[in-house]
């Protein structure tokens, strides 16, 4: 079967395009630019999946501007008959000159032109398109719910297109939005067209660990991780020497392999059409960050005493005193029920010590 994965240089479809590979799809990957289509098939020349496996292919198409109506015809057109499709595109940053060009617009229309030339163009082959959405499409911060699960969307008055779209708007409160309004867009349409296809979306939340190809490949070499993962460098270069930055009181995370895998079979399970799945491994502060970082780094000073080069793979760091002061949840913090990507997906989600 054959997968159309958009956004093809980001870190969470760096993932799920090994996890395609592993499972023996043939996809189609977007790129803003040939440079970059070029540098994602470079980095997967070596990959066993790719070398081993009769007939699985990996190709690339240019879309420079998913904000375009009719931007994925081509792609599209050109690779049918098409079975599945994966959307991770769409900005994922905190700061934007111009919150509706560079945010609201490529994500909300991006998703829709998608979806409006899936059914133009591949509804004869097409069974499920899966949206990369977000936890920013079912928590209402500041005013936090006791428990969130799928049926949790933001209020409209915590936020609403007016605030988002305000060239002062914080880049969170732009990139929050455009990732609601992205996902009811996407239900929307599915709502108003007669379909024979359906779709899926993962709510997956901050998103945390290992970078596979993304620098290279999105960067071209230069030392930058995605925006996600920018506190655990932060922490690592020792920019939190002197302080450790206050997050909200608690928030949650999930790592990436766990959402590659969640994709996957939110693409293929029967079971999995027409549903929202809020994938989410635990909570986390900055504090409990630095305090996983201590522990590692006793760990491996401990054996390094010893003498011993034993790999430290995070659960089996032992805690000190000094870790209690990274403790700073409060005690009663929101919670989160994820029994559906527990059920529909079987998804056990790794733990903060290893994902950091
Ligand atoms: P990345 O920034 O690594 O990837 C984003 C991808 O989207 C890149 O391929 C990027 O292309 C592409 N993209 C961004 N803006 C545009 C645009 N205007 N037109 C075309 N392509 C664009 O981020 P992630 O991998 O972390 O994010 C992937 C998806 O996951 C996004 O939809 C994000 O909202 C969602 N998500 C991420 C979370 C996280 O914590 N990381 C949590 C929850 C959801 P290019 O490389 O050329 O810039």
């Amino acid at each position: 079967s054959k997968v159309l994965l958009t956004g093809g240089t980001g870190f969470i479809a760096s993932h799920i395009l090994d996890h395609l590979l592993e499972c023996g799809f043939d996809i189609v990957v977007t790129a803003r630019s040939q440079a970059k289509g070029e540098r994602i098939i470079a980095s997967i020349a070596n990959s066993p999946n790719v070398v081993n496996s009769v007939g699985c292919k990996v190709t690339y198409a240019v879309v420079e501007d998913i904000a375009e109506d009719g931007a994925f015809d081509e792609v599209i057109k050109t690779n049918l008959p098409l079975h599945y499709c994966i959307h991770t595109a769409s900005p994922c940053q905190f700061s934007f000159s111009d919150p509706v060009n560079d945010c609201l617009l490529p994500a909300i229309n991006g998703t829709v032109s998608l979806l409006s030339s899936l059914q133009e163009h591949a509804s004869s082959s097409l069974l499920r398109a899966v949206l990369t959405s977000s936890s920013a499409a079912i928590l209402n911060p500041p005013n936090h719910r006791p428990v969130y699960d799928e049926s949790s969307w933001p209020d409209d008055e915590t936020l609403n297109w007016d605030q988002a779209a305000d060239p002062n708007a914080p880049g969170d409160t732009t990139y929050r939005a455009s990732k609601k309004f992205a996902e009811q867009a996407a239900w929307e349409f599915m709502e108003e067209n007669e379909l024979s296809w359906d779709l899926a979306t993962i709510n997956n939340t901050y998103t945390f660990g290992p970078l596979p190809r993304s620098l290279d490949v999105k960067n071209a070499g230069e030392l930058k991780v995605n925006t996600s993962n920018e506190r655990i460098a932060d922490c690592l270069t020792g920019k939190w020497c002197q302080v450790i930055p206050r997050t909200a009181p608690v928030f949650t995370f999930v790592d990436v392999r766990d959402v590659a895998v969640a994709h996957v079979r939110a693409m293929t399970r029967p079971e999995a059409g027409g549903k929202r799945f809020y994938v989410v491994g635990g909570f986390f502060s900055n504090a409990k960050i630095a305090g996983v970082v201590h522990g590692l780094c006793r760990a491996k000073q401990h054996q390094h005493q010893q003498g011993s080069e034993v790999e430290n793979k995070g659960e089996e760091v032992e805690m000190c005193q000094d870790c209690v002061k990274f403790d700073d949840f409060p005690e009663n913090h929101w919670k989160f029920d994820n029994a559906r990507s527990k059920e529909v997906l079987e998804l056990e989600c790794r733990s903060l010590e290893e994902s950091v």
